[in-house]
C-alpha cells in the first residue's frame, strides 16, 4: 500500500477551519491521517513542506478543453497537463465542443478517454439540443450517461421559457444549472467594455450580463438553483448578494482576470486580452474584490478557453473570445487575494476547492478531512517569477505574460500521486 507523509505545511482545510502547521499521511490515495506529528512508516516516502501552503486541491469548474474539435488548441491530454501545473487536480469540462457534448453516446466515449488521466476530469452536458438553444436535449439521459452539470456555455439560453424548464428539469434531476447570463442582442458584435479613443472596437455593454443575472436570479427563484458563471459586473454580484439574502437559490463564479484587470489596462492591439465578459472597469473589479471577500461570489473559475496563435493573431476585432487560465490561476490568487487584498487562505480554499466540490456534488474531494481523496495542492508562497512565454497548455493565450507573481505550485498530488513536482508535470 503506496504511503507518502508531508511533513510540516502550513495546512489550509475549510472543512474544519484549520490554518496550522500539521503533517498529513497519505495512503492509498486517500487522506490517512491529519496530525501535529506524525513519525514515517517503515517505508513510507516522505516530502518535506516546511515553509510552504497545503490545501485541498483546486477544482476549476470551468475549462475549455477543446477536444472533440479544436485539437490543435488544446486536448484531454494537454489540459491535463496544463491543469496539473497550475494545481488544479478537478475539472468540469464545458460542452462547446464540436459537435457539441449533448448526446449521452458523446459523453461516454469522452468521459472514456478522459479516465486514464491524473487529473479527474468531469463532464458537463449541453441544455439544448446540439447546444442549438431550441429545445431541451435529454437531460436526463444525459445524467444517466455520467453529466454532472448543464451548461449552453458560450452562450446563453435566451429563451425565458425554455430556460426555466430547464431549471425545474435540472433541479429535479437534482444536478447543477450553470448559465453564461449574455444577452446577445445587447452585446451586438460588442467586443470590450468601453470604446478606447484612436480605435475602432464597438463595445459590450454592461446590461447585456446585468438584464441575464436578473433573469437567471428571477428562474431560480421559481423553479430552482441556478448557478451564474464569470460574473465580472458590480451590477451582477450586487444583485447576486441580494438575491441570496432573500433566500433565491443562486450561487455565482468569478475568474482571476476580472479580479487582477480592469479595463484600463487592456492592451487594444493585443486580442490576448480579448474574453467574454470583457475586462471591465476598475470600480467593477473592487466589487468583484469586495464579493469574494464577503462571501457572495462561491467560487473562481477560470474559464480556461485556448485559441491557436493564428486566430488570436487576427487583432481585437477577428479573434475569438477567451485566455488561457489553468496555469496562472494560484499565483494569481495569492499574489491578487492574499497578499494584495489580505483574502484569508481558509477562504481561498473554500472558493477553490470546498464549494466547488459542494456545487458538483463531489463527495470526498474539497477537504483534507482523513478518508478524502488525496488530493493536494502545494503551493510556495515565496516562489516568485513571471508568466512565462510559453505553457503546458497547447495555447498560450494568457494577458498575463510577462506579469511578475508569487504563490506558484509546488507539488501536486491527484489521488495519491505527485502529478506536479519540481517545475515538471509528471503524467
Ligand atoms: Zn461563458
Amino acid at each position: 500500500m503506496p504511503q507518502l507523509l508531508l511533513k510540516n505545511g502550513l495546512v489550509i482545510d475549510p472543512a474544519s477551519g484549520l490554518e496550522a502547521k500539521r503533517d498529513l499521511l497519505i495512503e492509498a490515495g486517500r487522506i490517512a491521517s491529519l496530525s501535529a506529528k506524525i513519525s514515517p512508516p517503515p517505508g513510507c516516502a516522505v516530502f518535506d513542506a516546511a515553509g510552504l501552503w497545503v490545501f485541498p486541491g483546486f477544482i476549476d469548474m470551468h475549462v475549455h478543453a477543446r477536444e472533440p474539435g479544436a485539437e490543435k488548441a488544446e486536448t484531454l491530454a494537454s489540459a491535463a497537463r496544463a491543469a496539473a501545473a497550475g494545481g488544479v487536480t478537478s475539472a468540469l469540462l464545458m460542452p462547446n465542443t464540436s459537435p457539441p457534448m449533448a448526446t449521452a453516446a458523446l459523453l461516454k466515449k469522452y468521459r472514456a478517454r478522459a479516465a486514464g488521466l491524473p487529473v479527474n476530469f468531469y463532464f458537463s452536458a449541453a441544455i439544448t439540443a446540439g447546444r442549438a438553444g431550441k429545445r431541451l436535449s435529454g437531460l436526463a439521459g444525459l445524467k444517466k450517461a455520467g453529466a454532472l452539470a448543464f451548461t449552453d456555455d458560450g452562450a446563453c439560453l435566451e429563451d425565458g421559457g425554455l430556460f426555466r424548464r430547464a431549471v425545474k428539469t435540472a433541479a429535479r434531476l437534482r444536478l447543477p444549472l450553470l448559465d453564461h447570463p449574455e444577452l446577445s442582442g445587447l452585446s451586438g458584435a460588442g467586443v470590450l467594455n468601453r470604446r478606447v479613443p484612436g480605435f475602432r472596437l464597438p463595445a459590450i455593454g454592461s446590461e447585456s450580463e446585468v438584464f441575464a443575472v436578473l433573469r437567471d436570479i428571477m428562474a431560480a427563484a421559481d423553479c430552482g438553483p441556478v448557478h451564474l458563471q464569470h460574473l465580472s459586473l458590480s451590477a451582477s454580484v450586487g444583485a447576486l448578494r441580494a438575491a441570496k439574502a432573500a433566500g433565491v437559490p443562486v450561487t455565482g463564479e468569478t475568474c482571476p482576470h476580472y479580479f487582477t484587470l480592469s479595463d484600463r489596462d487592456l492592451d487594444p492591439r493585443d486580442a490576448n486580452f480579448k474574453m467574454k465578459p470583457p475586462l471591465r472597469s476598475p470600480a467593477d473589479r473592487t466589487a468583484v474584490l469586495k464579493a469574494l471577500a464577503d462571501g457572495t461570489i462561491d467560487v473562481i473559475a477560470t474559464d480556461h478557453a485556448p485559441h491557436e496563435r493564428f486566430l488570436k493573431a487576427k487583432g481585437f476585432l477577428k479573434a475569438p473570445f477567451g485566455v488561457i487560465g489553468l496555469e496562472t490561476l494560484a499565483p494569481l490568487c495569492v499574489t491578487e487575494l492574499v497578499f494584495n487584498n489580505r483574502m484569508p487562505k481558509l477562504r481561498l480554499a473554500r472558493l477553490l476547492s470546498a464549494n466547488p466540490a459542494r456545487l458538483l456534488g463531489l463527495r470526498r474531494k474539497g477537504a483534507l478531512t482523513p478518508g478524502f481523496d488525496a488530493d493536494i495542492t502545494i503551493l510556495d508562497p515565496r516562489a516568485e517569477h513571471r508568466v512565462p512565454e510559453r505553457f503546458f497548455s497547447l495555447s498560450s493565450n494568457s494577458p498575463f505574460k510577462g506579469r511578475r507573481l508569487k504563490g506558484w505550485p509546488s507539488a501536486v498530488i491527484s489521488r495519491g500521486i505527485f502529478i506536479f513536482k519540481d517545475g515538471r508535470v509528471i503524467c
